[in-house]
């Protein structure tokens, strides 16, 4: 067997590939354009696709594919066969230059946003030259931007590219003024952690919620959950394991540097953590591994569940966006460095972050906003919904003491000055003690801990990135017209920390103290997914993409209105799927068993003589007051719904609004009702398979 050295990205079309498969020039011409992250040139097209198809064919493949990221979360792909008719039967196989670089797939019915009604339904899909192209199931995948007839971003990929540009170009600014000529591009990199639910799919089939919403709608506390603590970086079983090696050589094969993987907290939760790189690869790569993490356990006979709330009252999973800024020349920009020079500009890049997540903490709440990241966010397991930064007592002592033009006092840092100081390096555990914070420095990067487990890693990264971009220009904007760089660099930094100190938290996040004291700072509080959006169009929202030519006003009002009509969409789903569980088995369910329990009374009074039925009647009252209360709470789901679909279509604010309002909790009295019936109906009668079943089922 081939070791996972010989087996890493042979399925990709990689330097080593383009190297060994391409003529000389040719291959110096795609080098450079890749590192400029800049389109394929025309004249080498034709030959670096030839390239590609015969490598492909070589490895099996009969197809190709543009595989892009539209605005449903997920990924899509038409493939096309290299197969081209030649006259007289027969047929060869091409793959052409024009269609590497440019495919043209029908835009419409994918959601844009309203964005086609005024443009073209036509939408073209663009290779990212610098994500790898990779054969996966017998076809070669090109990865893509995917925008209108009109250049309108109608995807992730597009606006994680231009956000990715504009940081680049304001971090350059930045390092220029440091006299640091020998860097050519700063990118973000990112480093996804996936956390996600393993059952039994014979259980998951049985559970309509599971299959049609990702999420359990009911469903009483099984007896033991994650009380014990026992599930974290426990041994894996037997199952899983297999699951996780074979998903391993799978991602590994596809060039996935696939690395950490364990047990999570709740049971049947697990995490696979890759090794970082550059955010639009990442974004690619963490793509690739939700599909791969559900076709995998399919062959176990698993049900991979990416929902951030799958079990209501256990942990829910998170997607943990690692995230730095990386020079081509290999320094993080977020690592303190070695000389007081280095420490001045690793400074001015920390206190840029701090401001930036202070000044759009709105924005990169709304980028975390979906139905089901509600469920998992303040649940005391997943940070609140106030962002707050953690920097841990030396770094926050550091900063304070320049604000205060105070001497620090540590061995290592006898002073704080500008320019003249030389930091301490923060080592990961005396930095990331802290598990509560949204949004924690980790030594050399920061973790950003809000999205959830199904996002896309680009939604986040988006906001960081421009977020940053902005900050850094207008530092630049100061710096380069100061008279004395030092100084102007030090005041700077004072100033920057003083005005947005107050996002800085090092305490427990899940402490109510903490709500009072975020209110007191004046930091805002957007509990749930309707409440964030609107931050995404809001004027400074608006102000901040337009200046970093990220989004136009239009492709953001868009984008807002396709979030709040998938929340809507997703919650009438949820609400239409509950009520036929209730109707089609639970209530059934409850006239099986009190029929049970009535014949069981009839027989006693035929056959019995001294006849006592307290149990019967003890049960079967309780019974009839939740079937009642259940009936009533399935009437009130059901006028809910209906009076939603009023807002159908056209008023997507107002039908988020009504479903957040109305269908929400509407829901959640009658959970209340199916779990209370669920603890007390005879086993043989509940249809559905119960919390511990599904929990325990991967034995
Ligand atoms: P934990 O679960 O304790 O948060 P992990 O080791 O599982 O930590 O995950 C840390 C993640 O951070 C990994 O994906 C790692 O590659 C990533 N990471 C490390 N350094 C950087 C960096 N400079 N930029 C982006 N991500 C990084
Ligand atoms: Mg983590």
């Amino acid at each position: 067997m081939k070791n996972s050295k010989e087996t890493f990205g042979t399925q990709v079309f990689n330097d080593a590939a383009m190297q060994a498969r391409l003529p000389q020039g040719v291959y110096k011409s795609l080098k450079q354009t890749i590192a400029r992250g800049a389109p394929l040139a025309h004249d080498i097209a034709d030959i670096v696709a030839n390239a590609m198809k015969e490598w492909a064919v070589e490895q099996g493949a009969t197809h190709f594919t543009h595989w892009f990221q539209p605005m449903t979360g997920i990924t899509a792909e038409k493939h096309e066969a290299f197969l081209t008719p030649k006259g007289g039967g027969r047929v060869i196989l091409s793959f052409s230059g024009a269609a590497l670089v440019r495919g043209e797939p029908d835009a419409s019915s994918l959601p844009s946003g309203g964005l086609r009604a005024t443009f073209e339904a036509r939408g073209y899909t663009v290779w990212d030259t610098t994500s790898y192209a990779f054969i996966k199931e017998g076809t070669l995948y090109i990865p893509t931007a995917f925008c209108g007839y009109n250049g309108e971003a109608l995807d992730m990929k597009t606006p994680l590219l231009r956000s990715m540009e504009a940081l680049n170009t304001q971090a350059l600014r930045i390092l220029r003024l440091f006299g640091n000529h020998a860097v050519n591009r700063v990118r973000p990199t990112v480093g996804a952690e996936q956390e996600y639910f393993l059952i039994d799919k014979d259980m998951y089939r049985q559970r309509p919620d599971l299959v049609y919403c990702g999420r359990t709608l009911f469903g009483g506390k099984p007896p033991k959950g994650q009380e014990l603590g026992d599930h974290y970086f426990g041994k894996l079983l037997p199952r899983v394991s297999a699951f996780m090696t074979e998903l391993d050589a799978e991602l590994w094969k596809l060039g996935v540097y696939a690395k950490t993987k364990h047990n999570e907290v709740a049971p049947a939760q697990h995490e696979l953590a890759p090794v970082f790189t550059s955010v639009n690869v990442a974004s690619d790569h963490n793509q690739l591994t939700m599909e791969l993490l559900q076709r995998v356990a399919d062959r176990h006979n698993l049900a991979c569940l990416l929902h951030e709330k799958p079990f209501a009252g256990l942990n829910g999973s998170g997607k943990h966006v690692n995230w730095s800024l990386t020079t081509d020349t290999g320094t993080n920009l977020f690592e303190p460095g070695e000389t007081p020079h280095e420490n001045a500009q690793f400074l001015l890049f920390l206190v840029a972050a701090i401001q930036a997540v202070d000044e759009y903490a709105d924005i990169l709440r709304a980028a975390s906003a979906n139905p089901g990241n509600d469920h998992r966010l303040n649940g005391f397991e997943a940070p609140s919904t106030i962002i707050s930064m953690f920097l841990g007592t030396e770094l926050t002592a550091i900063l304070e003491a320049l604000e205060a033009k105070e001497e620090y006092q540590s061995p290592e840092t006898p002073k704080v000055e500008i320019g003249v100081t030389t930091l301490p390096h923060f080592p990961r555990d005396t930095t990331d003690r802290n598990r509560t914070s949204p949004f924690a420095f980790t030594g050399n990067k920061f973790e950003f801990r809000m999205p959830g487990a199904s996002t896309s890693v680009a939604r986040p990264s988006i906001v960081l990135n421009t977020a940053m971009a902005d900050v850094l220009s207008r530092f630049a904007d100061t710096l380069e017209s100061a008279e004395d760089f030092k100084h102007a660099l030090d005041k700077l930094v004072r100033r920057t920390f003083r005005a947005h100190k107050r996002i800085v938290y090092n305490g427990n996040n899940y402490a109510t103290e903490w709500h009072e004291e975020a209110h007191a700072r004046g930091l805002s509080h957007l509990p749930r997914t309707v409440d964030a959006l609107p931050a995404l169009c809001s004027p400074a929202s608006v102000a901040l993409f337009a200046r970093q030519q990220v989004f136009t006003e239009t492709e953001l009002t868009a984008r807002c209105a396709i979030h709040l009509e998938n929340y809507a969409k997703t919650l009438r789903i949820e609400a239409s799927t509950l009520i036929e569980i209730v109707k089609t088995q639970i209530i059934p369910a409850c006239f099986h068993y009190q029929n049970d329990i009535a014949a069981l009374v009839e027989h006693k009074i035929e056959h019995l003589a001294a006849y006592d039925s307290a149990l019967e009647r003890h049960t079967i009252t309780q019974m009839s007051t939740l079937s009642a209360e259940m009936l009533d709470n399935l009437r009130a789901l059901e006028a809910a719904l209906h009076k939603g679909s009023a807002h159908d279509g056209n008023a997507p604010a107002e039908a988020a609004l009504h479903a957040a309002n109305h269908i929400a909790p509407a829901m959640e009295q009658l959970r209340k009702s199916v779990d209370a019936l669920e603890t007390i109906t005879a086993k043989k009668h509940w249809p559905l398979p119960t919390y511990g079943m599904m929990l325990y089922s991967v034995g």
